[in-house]
């Protein structure tokens, strides 16, 4: 089976979508939406992605600038099995509509609302209960990266209360017209919108987190306090996540003293624009105090949500019922590092 995939809107996450949807045995991209005649509309025609406009202004204007447009989203629609919309945040609950009027499955990014889509996805925590489903987002960077570490402790019946403070990059990279350049910003809706959407997940998991912007561009790093149910040993919750797909651990004497040095490494594993799809844990920089563990993550905004996206097409295509199975051929497929070939967490604590 070939499951026939559309990106609506090629920006940051799309692009990166279209990618790995295109690396994977099973699926390929039939066309990727953008609205302006930029030079990522002449990147996706480089790269043999048939290019349609998100909307009829969209098709106007590339068509104006003299590119091959195959035609508009409805167009697109026809084509394929599943659209994953990355569109910008709140665009992706519009375009549910012309979705669902063409019956057409959809994946749907963080920047949307939970309850305007219904379902909430990531692959280790909820992979079966997602099969089949016709409307699914993936949740959120900071999410995704945030029930990797935990979902473990959760399943396990360890986690009595968690702490959690996002310290977030501005802005991507390729994005001039926002800041803080010289500011911490504190994010003033308290809580943040990061423990209701891990619980869209992780239903009943009591976390409770606060955000704060920084002039950085490159990852968000994040402050993690958990009150066990039971006091655990630093090896047992090193073994746990040591099991876990996409957690990598990188040490601080290693010289991984801040993201600079994170993203670094990810640029030298010569990975498709750098990026690092992997929450990472610092393997000096966590402790487990009797029931209280503490610990630091650092997530690639820009990336770690692509492999889950894969998944969660698989998921809604029934390709395979195997969550496990399924995150196995996606990393396979984007040089992720599995469990048992990776720096082990365990080795050195
Ligand atoms: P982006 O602005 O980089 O890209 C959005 C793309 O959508 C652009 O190519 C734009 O041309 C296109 N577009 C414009 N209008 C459209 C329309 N009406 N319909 C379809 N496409 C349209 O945005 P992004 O950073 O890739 O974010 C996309 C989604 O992913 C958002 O929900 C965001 O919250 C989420 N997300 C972003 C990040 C991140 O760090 N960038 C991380 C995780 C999730």
């Amino acid at each position: 089976m070939t499951v026939k995939v559309a990106i609506n809107g090629y920006g940051t996450i799309g692009k990166r979508v279209a990618d790995a949807v295109a690396g994977q045995p099973d699926m390929k991209v039939v066309g990727v939406t953008k609205n302006r005649p930029s030079f990522e509309a002449r990147r996706a025609l480089e790269l043999k992605f048939p290019l349609y406009g998100a909307t009829d202004k969209g098709v106007e204007a590339l068509r104006k600038a003299g590119l091959p447009v195959a035609g508009g989203l409805k167009e697109l629609l026809a084509e394929c099995d599943v659209v994953v919309d990355c569109a910008p945040e709140d665009l992706g609950a519009e375009n549910l509509k012309a979705y669902r009027e063409r019956k057409v499955k959809a994946v749907f990014q963080g920047g949307e609302e939970h309850e305007a889509i219904g379902w909430s996805f990531n692959a280790t925590a909820n992979y079966k209960e997602s099969l089949g489903r016709d409307f699914v987002r993936v949740v959120s960077c900071n999410t995704t990266g945030l029930i990797r570490t935990l979902y473990p402790l959760h399943a396990m019946g360890a986690v009595e209360d968690i702490y959690a403070v996002m310290v977030r990059r501005a802005v991507d990279p390729n994005d001039s017209k926002k800041g803080p350049i010289n500011a911490i910003e504190p994010v003033l809706k308290i809580p943040s919108h990061h423990g209701p959407d891990v619980a869209s997940v992780v239903t009943g998991l009591p976390i409770h987190t606060m955000a704060v912007k920084v002039p950085t561009t490159l990852m968000h790093l994040h402050a993690v306090v958990v009150r066990l149910k039971r006091p655990m040993s630093d090896g047992e919750v090193a073994e746990l996540w040591s099991r876990q797909p996409r957690v990598l651990t990188l040490w601080g004497s290693d010289g991984f003293a801040s993201t600079a040095q994170v993203m670094e490494w990810a640029r030298d594993q010569r990975r498709a624009r750098g990026d690092l799809y992997e929450t990472v844990l610092w393997g000096d920089g966590f402790k487990v105090e009797g029931r209280t563990l503490y610990y630091y993550q650092a997530i690639h905004q820009e990336s770690d949500v692509v492999p889950e996206n894969v998944d969660c097409i698989r998921a809604m295509m029934r390709v395979t019922e195997d969550g496990p199975r399924s995150i196995e051929i996606t990393d396979k497929a984007m040089g992720i590092l599995r469990p048992g070939e990776r720096p082990s967490l365990t080795a050195r604590v």
